[in-house]
C-alpha cells in the first residue's frame, strides 16, 4: 500500500475507535505517502486511546465525533469535516462503521433487524448524502475516477452475497440480521453508483477479509495489518472499471 493513497490529499474513516478502521487510519497514517489530512471518526473519541495516540503522534489525522445512527451527530460532523478539508473536498470516503447482531431464525426480533439496518445499511446512506457536497467539492477539481478525485467505498461483507449463500455454503453464520442488512448495503452501494456517476464520484463496495477484531473474532485467518495492507491497495487502484462493483480484498470481484 505504501504508494497506493499518493494522489489522495483529504479521506475519512468512520468507525476508527477499534478493528479495521483503527487500523486503516495507522496504515494511512504511517504509510510513505500519508494523505494530506486523515479525518478518523469515532462515536465517543474519549474512549478510543490508541486513536488518540496516533493523533497525537501524526498531525494529519483529526479525530472527530460521529454516531452514524444520529442525524445530528452526521450533520454536526459534515459541517467539522468541511472545516478541515477547505477548499479541496473529500476525495475519499470509507464507510466503515458496523455491528452484528446476532441472531437466527428463531431468535430474532424486529427490533435486531432495524437496529442492524440502522448502523450497517441506513447509516452508510445518509452519512454519504450529508458528506456529498464535499465529495462534489473534491470531484470538480479532478478528472477520471478514483481516489485522486472522488470515491465512497462501503465495507461489505461475503455473508450479505446473496449468490454465495446456497448449497454446501449455507450451513454456518445463520446471522439474520447482519447477512440481510449487508444485502441491502449491496443494493445502496449500486444506487449510488448509478446516481453519482455523472458526478464523477466513484462508488464500489469492497469485503475486508475474515479478520481478526472483535467482530471477526479469534479464529479469522487474517490480522487487521493483512487485511487492511490489501484492503487500501485495492482502493488506491480504483478506476472507472471498478465503478459500482463488489471486490474482494485481494482485488477480485464477488458475485451480488
Ligand atoms: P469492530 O466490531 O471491531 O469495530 C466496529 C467499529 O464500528 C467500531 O469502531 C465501532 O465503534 C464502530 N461503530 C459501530 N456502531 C457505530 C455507530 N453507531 N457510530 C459510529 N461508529 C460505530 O468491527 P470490524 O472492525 O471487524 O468491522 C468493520 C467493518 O468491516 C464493519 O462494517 C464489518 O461489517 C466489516 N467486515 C468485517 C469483517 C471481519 O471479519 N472483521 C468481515 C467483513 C466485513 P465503537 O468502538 O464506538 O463501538
Amino acid at each position: 500500500m505504501s504508494s497506493a493513497f499518493k494522489n489522495c490529499r483529504t479521506v475519512m474513516v468512520t468507525g476508527a475507535s477499534r478493528g479495521l478502521g483503527l487500523q486503516m487510519v495507522e496504515s494511512l497514517a504511517t504509510g510513505s505517502f500519508s494523505p494530506g489530512k486523515i479525518i478518523a471518526t469515532a462515536r465517543d473519541p474519549s474512549r478510543a486511546q490508541e486513536l488518540q495516540n496516533l493523533a497525537g503522534k501524526y498531525p494529519n489525522v483529526h479525530i472527530i465525533t460521529l454516531d452514524v445512527v444520529s442525524q445530528d451527530s452526521i450533520e454536526k460532523a459534515a459541517k467539522e469535516v468541511d472545516a478541515i478539508v477547505q477548499g479541496e473536498g473529500l476525495n475519499c470516503l470509507i464507510n466503515n462503521a458496523g455491528i452484528n447482531v446476532i441472531a437466527d431464525f428463531e431468535t430474532v426480533t424486529a427490533e435486531q433487524m432495524l437496529e442492524n439496518f440502522h448502523t450497517n445499511s441506513v447509516a452508510p446512506l445518509m452519512v454519504t448524502k450529508a458528506l456529498l457536497p464535499l465529495l462534489q467539492r473534491a470531484a470538480a477539481r479532478g478528472t477520471g475516477m478514483g481516489i485522486h478525485r472522488a470515491a465512497v467505498h462501503q465495507h461489505h461483507s461475503l455473508l450479505g452475497s446473496i449468490e454465495l449463500y446456497w448449497g454446501d455454503r449455507a450451513s454456518t453464520f445463520k446471522w439474520y440480521p447482519y447477512r440481510t442488512s449487508k444485502a441491502a448495503l449491496n443494493m445502496l452501494s449500486r444506487c449510488m453508483a448509478v446516481d453519482l456517476q455523472d458526478e464523477g464520484i466513484l462508488c464500489m463496495a469492497l469485503h475486508p477479509g475474515w479478520v481478526r477484531t472483535d467482530m471477526g473474532g479469534p479464529q479469522a485467518p487474517l490480522s487487521t495489518e493483512e487485511s487492511i495492507s490489501s484492503v487500501l491497495s485495492v482502493i488506491g487502484g480504483l478506476t472507472e472499471k471498478d465503478h459500482g462493483g463488489f471486490l474482494h480484498y485481494t482485488g477480485e470481484p464477488l458475485p451480488w
